[in-house]
């Protein structure tokens, strides 16, 4: 079925935490599931969806460096959990019946196809959902980047940006009630009030390929497909 749609190809960026629920690490697959058919329904209005998982549930490379390791091997371990994620998620949605191809930025052509623009593109064209694992590939970046990043190779017109609350907050409404909500932004504006939404080169890449930033809850069920049909509650961030 094809509705009529906001966005008819999005890039939808999910974080590993995401994935964790209430247990605070790993992957909680009740979890998996329920976002997972979030994104079942927003495939059935027809949208064209291809998704970055973070790892932040497993480990980010920050972590070693912190404690006088290499961040390059901890960021190494870090994208190694995307990868994980990635194929968590894909279990879910083909459980939903959504077809779903994981391609990593890391070869590893035991467990998944690696990432080229053609090849994920011909996925997309032939229907199916494609999960990007390895983020960029390249240490010192995050998934965020690899969001901005994948969103412009794909032709992406939106990119979804799934967090714990409903849009961009001036500061983290979770600990500061006098935290504003914003409807809309500008990527120049974001970047301006250093608003800790995405990371600064995410936004940057966006901004340079006008790609728009939906900010949602990926807590509120059904939100994701809402919004894709012109409801729901976000901040987007545009020129
Ligand atoms: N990472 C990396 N390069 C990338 C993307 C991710 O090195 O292009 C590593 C980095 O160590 C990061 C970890 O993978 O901390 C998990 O990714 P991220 O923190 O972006 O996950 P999220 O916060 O979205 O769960």
């Amino acid at each position: 079925m094809t509705t009529e749609v906001r966005y008819r190809r999005v890039l939808l960026k999910v974080s590993g935490e995401a994935l964790m629920g209430s247990q605070g690490f790993g992957i909680d697959v009740a979890v998996a599931d329920r976002i997972a058919a979030d994104i079942a329904e927003a495939r059935s209005l027809g949208v064209e969806i291809s998704i970055v998982i973070g790892g932040g549930n497993i480990f980010r490379g920050v972590a070693v460096a912190s404690k006088g390791g290499d961040r390059v091997t901890g960021d190494h371990m870090g994208m190694l959990g995307t990868v994980i994620n990635a194929l968590a998620l894909r279990t879910s949605l083909i459980k939903m019946g959504v077809e779903t191809i994981v391609l990593s930025a890391i070869a590893m052509p035991e467990i998944c196809e690696s990432f080229s623009q053609r090849t994920a593109l011909a996925h997309q064209a032939a229907g199916r959902v494609v999960i990007f694992a390895g983020g960029t590939g390249n240490p010192f970046f995050t998934t965020d980047s690899a969001g901005a990043l994948r969103a412009a190779e794909m032709g992406a017109t939106a990119l979804f940006k799934a967090t714990q609350v409903d849009g961009i907050y001036s500061a983290d409404p979770k600990r500061d009630p006098d935290a504003v909500r914003y409807d809309r932004l500008t990527h120049d504006a974001v970047l301006q009030k250093g608003l800790a939404v995405m990371d600064v080169a995410a936004v940057a890449l966006a901004r340079e390929n006008h790609i728009p930033i939906v900010v949602f809850s990926i807590h509120e069920k059904g939100e994701f497909a809402k919004i894709l049909s012109g409801g729901g509650r976000a901040t987007i961030v545009t020129d």
